[in-house]
């Protein structure tokens, strides 16, 4: 049985990669921090005998006595509202994380793919966005923190398979959606969603012409799942390109939800990037992949899970503490 060696599994991406890896028969060793991942995510997998789960911040040296064949680096923080409280740990997560994993990924003789983002593009100047843009990142804005972090992480990646000829993935992950999203994370989905739940106007940021293409996780999962099989280390794009404006997208979800709620519009946050379309004729190439979950499908899953929230999760405003971990 190989072991795959999984950080952010109790994230919304990672906690799914743990089932998919369980069910095609590997033995999961799930890490986190839960600075921002949640318990509740890996509850079903508590008694699995082919599970084992760590707590621990990344950042700092890792240690595992087991053989690894296969590492999945998940652990970040992944909001904008998210990384506007905690941008030291993000930075470092994205860093330090990082390397501490290639040297663990070194050690082990395991390959190690990395969760890379379409933040790497920032706010794009080339539409749809293609590996090979370098794109364009406010290095000192807001979301510099996350975008530079992941950028270097690319680097850093990059540089341990050229000079150590480690094996190495790259998967550049764009907007993803599903059950087990963080209810108050401050994504578009969840927040939209939640609003209409708790029958409040959907906050529209701008004037909504902004646009995004959300994938559905299982479309996610089989892609990163098949980046990681691959025989190619350089960055893959992941996403759908289904491309939506966000007024459009809140007119959508007002539909699905069935709310009597409208549209009420607020600041557009710094940097916020104007469009997002992945191009993903290289994963089709070289991966045979592309998405099979239309937004109208993947929506109404997506709802179905928030509707069963309970009421309390519902209310519950920000319940994230971050202040334990904090300590810099
Ligand atoms: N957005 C919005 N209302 C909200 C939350 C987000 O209009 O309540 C917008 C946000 O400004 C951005 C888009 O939705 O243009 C997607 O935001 P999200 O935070 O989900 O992810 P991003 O793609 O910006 O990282």
């Amino acid at each position: 049985m190989k072991n795959v060696l999984i950080t952010g599994a109790a994230g919304f991406l990672g906690s799914h990669l743990c089932d998919r890896f369980i069910k095609e028969g590997f033995h999961v060793i799930g890490m986190d921090n839960y600075i921002t991942g949640d318990k509740q995510n890996l509850e079903h997998l508590k008694s699995n005998s082919n599970f084992e789960f760590i707590e621990h911040d990344v950042t700092k040296h890792i240690s595992i006595d087991k053989d690894l064949h296969y590492i999945l680096h998940f652990a970040s923080p992944a909001s904008p509202i998210d990384y506007l409280k905690i941008p030291i740990q993000t930075l470092k997560v994205g860093s330090l994380g990082t390397h501490n994993l290639l040297g663990l990924a070194k050690a082990k003789k395991a390959r190690l793919l990395i969760a890379s983002t379409s933040e790497v593009y920032g706010d794009p100047l080339v539409h749809p966005q293609t590996e090979n843009y370098y794109g364009n990142v406010n290095t000192i804005g807001p979301r510099g923190v996350y975008d530079e972090a992941k950028r270097f992480q690319e680097s850093i990646t990059m540089a341990y398979h050229r000079f150590h000829g480690l094996e190495t993935r790259i998967v550049r992950i764009f907007n993803t959606y599903g059950p087990r999203m963080r209810l108050n994370d401050g994504r578009v989905i969840p927040a939209f969603m939640g609003q209409a739940l708790r029958g409040e106007d959907l906050t529209v940021f701008g004037k909504g012409n902004q646009t995004r293409s959300f994938c559905y996780i299982d479309d996610q999962v089989e892609g990163i799942f098949r980046v990681l099989f691959s025989d190619y280390s350089y960055p893959i794009n992941i996403g759908n390109p289904h491309e939506i404006s966000i007024k459009d997208f809140a007119e959508e979800i007002i539909k699905l939800t069935n709310t009597s709620q409208k549209i009420v519009y607020k600041d557009l946050p710094v940097d916020d990037p104007m469009q997002r379309q992945p191009d993903i004729s290289l994963a089709k190439k070289i991966l045979n992949w592309e998405p099979k979950i239309n937004r109208e499908e993947g929506m109404k899953k997506t709802f179905k899970y928030f509707k069963g929230l309970s009421h309390n999760d519902l209310f519950k405003r920000d319940h994230r503490d971050f202040s334990k971990h904090i300590k810099i």
